[in-house]
């Protein structure tokens, strides 16, 4: 889904991990929610079917009690999804924080970079290359490093490693992959 802001400004929910959305969950049912999770630890049954059902049920909860929050990473305005009673808009007072819906953890939180390079270019891409930063900290180092577009793959592969050096000195990275023309050239994952 995607909705557009007074500003203009398109907000897309089309993917994992965004950086401008997150979720409410109201005083009223916090205390359904933790009883339904320790009833799954302590009550549910032995057998894997058992811890199945268990964490569905905490799923389905969580599905139904959380609202979803987005913020708008252009004017700082906040939304929140009513369901059925639509997108209610609240305005900030400047100066606006506009990483309110960013994960508690802040630099801390482990999120990814993505490198990729093509030679031949499809028609909704300007660039043959692109880095992507997807972490909590920003351009840690020289200034291309980070959301950076590429028309020289030499460069894009220096920065991408560059980048990943940083970052996974710095524990912001879960994922980190650099492809080129579909050929995974690097990856690297968190330990689990
Ligand atoms: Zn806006």
């Amino acid at each position: 889904m995607n909705f557009r802001c007074e500003c203009g400004h398109r907000i897309h929910d089309n993917t994992d991990y965004l950086p401008y959305k997150g979720y409410f969950l109201a005083d009223q049912d916090q205390d359904d929610l933790m009883d339904e999770i320790d009833d799954a630890i302590e009550k549910s049954g032995p057998t894997p079917r058992d811890k199945e059902e268990a964490a569905m049920r905490i799923r389905s909860l969580i599905t139904r009690l959380f609202k979803s929050a987005y913020q708008c990473s252009n004017c700082g305005n906040l939304f929140m999804d009513l369901g059925p009673a639509g997108l209610e808009m609240f305005r900030g007072v400047d100066p606006v924080n506009k990483n309110l819906l960013r994960s508690a953890l802040g630099e801390q939180w482990r999120g990814h970079v993505y490198g990729e390079w093509k030679d031949i270019l499809p028609e909704w891409q300007t660039s043959h290359g692109i880095l992507y930063n997807e972490t909590n900290v920003s351009c840690p180092s020289g200034e291309s490093a980070g959301n950076g577009h590429y028309s020289d793959w030499e460069a894009l592969e220096r920065d991408y490693y560059q980048l990943f050096d940083e970052l996974k000195n710095r524990n912001a990275i879960r994922y980190s992959q650099l492809e080129k023309n579909g050929t995974l050239i690097h990856s690297w994952s968190l330990p689990k």
